[in-house]
Parts: C-alpha cells; sequence; structure tokens
C-alpha cells in the first residue's frame, strides 16, 4: 500500500474536452486508473499517483497554491489565471512540463456579421477571459471595453449586452448561428502539463520522472513511423538517402539475392512523393506503419 501522501497528485478536468485526451495519455503511458463517475479521486493501481478531478478553472489554482502536484489544463484557462491571480498579488507561479498536442483552439475576437469591417474602438467585449482580452487591447492600443461573462458569450450581442464577444472558437458554426463573424485570433491554446513550485517528496519525483519518460516516449511514438521495404540491391544508396532516418537496417532475403529489406523509424510522416520515388527506384512491398511504444 502505498501512503497517501507520497503519491502525485494530479489535478484533471472532471469532464469536458479535455477529459478524453488526459486519460488516453494516462492510458498509453501505461497507467489503469480506478475511475468512477461520482468520485472525486481517481487513484491508479499500478502506479503511486492519484487524480483530482475537478472544473478545469480550478487547476491552474491548485497547483498555484500547491494543493495538487500537477495539472493538466488549457493554456488558455492558465494563462488567463495567471494574469488574474497576478494582479491580485496572488501565487501564480508553476512550472510547465509539457504541451500535450491535445486541446487545441483559439481565442477570437469576434463581431456581428454587419459590423465585420468596422473597429473595435469604443466596443463593449464579451468574454470569459477578460483578463487575456485586457492584455491584448492594451498592446494594440485599443480602447474597448471587456464585459465579462461566464457563459453564453456569443448571445451577449443579440441580448444588447455588447457589440463583440471574445470567446473560443472551433468550427465558426456557432458564431454564425449568432450572427457573428470571427475577426481577431489574440490567443493559440493546447493541454499542458504543469507542476508546482517546490520540492517534491523523493518518492514523488521519481514517479514524475518515470511519468515524463513515459510521456516522451509516447509522444515520439506518435510522431514516428516504422517504414519496411523491398529494394534493389543496385540502386540501395539511393534508396537509403530518400528514408528520413539515419540508421536504417538492411537484412538479405531469402527467395533473392538482388534484393534486399530495409527497415527504418523515422521520425517524422513519410510522404506519398517519397514513396513514389521509392517505388521509381525499383522498390516493392513499402508499408509505412504506425508505432505503439517507444523507449
Ligand atoms: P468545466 O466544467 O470543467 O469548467 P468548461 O465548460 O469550462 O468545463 P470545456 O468546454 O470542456 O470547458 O473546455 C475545456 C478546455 O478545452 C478549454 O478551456 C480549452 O482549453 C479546450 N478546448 C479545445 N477545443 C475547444 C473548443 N472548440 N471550444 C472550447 N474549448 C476548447
Ligand atoms: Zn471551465
Amino acid at each position: 500500500m502505498v501512503r497517501t501522501d507520497s503519491k502525485l497528485k494530479i489535478a484533471v478536468q472532471k469532464s469536458g474536452r479535455l477529459s478524453e485526451g488526459t486519460l488516453r495519455l494516462f492510458s498509453d503511458c501505461g497507467i489503469s486508473l480506478n475511475l468512477h463517475e461520482a468520485r472525486l479521486i481517481a487513484p491508479a493501481e499500478n502506479w503511486p499517483l492519484e487524480l483530482l478531478r475537478v472544473r478545469d478553472d480550478d487547476i491552474p489554482g491548485l497547483i498555484m497554491d500547491g494543493a495538487a502536484d500537477l495539472g493538466v489544463v488549457g493554456e488558455n484557462v492558465l494563462e488567463e489565471a495567471r494574469l488574474e491571480r497576478g494582479g491580485m498579488g496572488a501565487a501564480a507561479e508553476y512550472r510547465l512540463l509539457r504541451s500535450l498536442d491535445f486541446g487545441h483552439c483559439r481565442l477570437s475576437i469576434a463581431q456581428r456579421t454587419e459590423d465585420a469591417n468596422g473597429s473595435l474602438e469604443g466596443q463593449r467585449i464579451a468574454t470569459s477571459y477578460p483578463y487575456l482580452l485586457r492584455r491584448w487591447l492594451v498592446q494594440r492600443g485599443i480602447r474597448a471595453t471587456p464585459v465579462s461573462l461566464t457563459g453564453s458569450v456569443e448571445v451577449a450581442p443579440r441580448a444588447g449586452l455588447a457589440e463583440a464577444i471574445c470567446d473560443l472558437v472551433s468550427s465558426g458554426t456557432t458564431l454564425a448561428a449568432n450572427g457573428l463573424q470571427e475577426r481577431e485570433v489574440i490567443f493559440r491554446s493546447q493541454a499542458q502539463l504543469i507542476g508546482r513550485m517546490g520540492p517534491l517528496q523523493p518518492e514523488q519525483s521519481a514517479t514524475l520522472d518515470r511519468l515524463l519518460r513515459r510521456l516522451d516516449g509516447v509522444q515520439k511514438a506518435r510522431e514516428s513511423k516504422y517504414i519496411m521495404l523491398h529494394a534493389p540491391k543496385k540502386r540501395l544508396e539511393e534508396v537509403l538517402s530518400l528514408l528520413p532516418s539515419k540508421h536504417p537496417t538492411v537484412v538479405p532475403l531469402q527467395h533473392t539475392r538482388t534484393e534486399v529489406a530495409v527497415h527504418a523509424v523515422s521520425a517524422e510522416t513519410v510522404f506519398w512523393e517519397t514513396m513514389e520515388q521509392l517505388r521509381e527506384l525499383g522498390c516493392s512491398s513499402i508499408l509505412v506503419l504506425p508505432i505503439e511504444k517507444m523507449l
């Protein structure tokens, strides 16, 4: 039994747009979680860590106050909290550990379609991100007034509360349905793994190191491909020069002396053009496979 206080406490979004990506990441790292919908704490079955399942807006504060050791949160929520807390003199520091490559979104200003070429000067802009918006307005010297709303920001212009909005946008269909048009992207975001300041206990520190190594392996495996092909011996040099890999393996084939098998790990996507060039050199059985794990 691992003592609760030597476990790593990781704050994650309980349910929402980040939950699925977060749980997939832990699962890809080989961590089994004991998840019960109603429970706030989800202990791992095979690692000394537990998830605190909370609203995403609470995650930056939990880390900045040191109540949780790690957190998975969107940069939009993180930066808004940092600006807000910093302005009030509250603790606003954290360690950025890894960009997680999911939860990509943008925070944009949208205006009513009929005003879409107009200036923002003097307008009221409804938003749940008043600090990020104010910083952007100040940087550009635009005098507009942020109006803070916690939800349903896109209805504010119709309700007469504001002339424009500043909100997270994905496809733009919600904007269009409300007679709005995207004008300016003010912030781009993705999910981040963050950690609290201050030292961890030795056991926690060892767990974190192991977790980061596995995360790096998962990330690298996602980006990498395994290439297999048969190549004519005579053109081998040319074939190898086309492969985006430093250490390909070349092995003889049973049925022929004129061809060899080439296996290689590519750190990047293999383009159709490269595969076509390989075929033109006489290669056959060209396979590009995803890699599940890498260490
Ligand atoms: P909670 O109940 O946890 O407060 P929420 O409704 O505030 O949830 P979600 O809509 O689940 O939050 O979004 C969580 C995060 O997902 C956002 O802060 C953002 O970082 C990210 N995200 C990714 N794509 C989008 C999108 N299209 N719209 C909104 N958020 C997105
Ligand atoms: Zn939220």
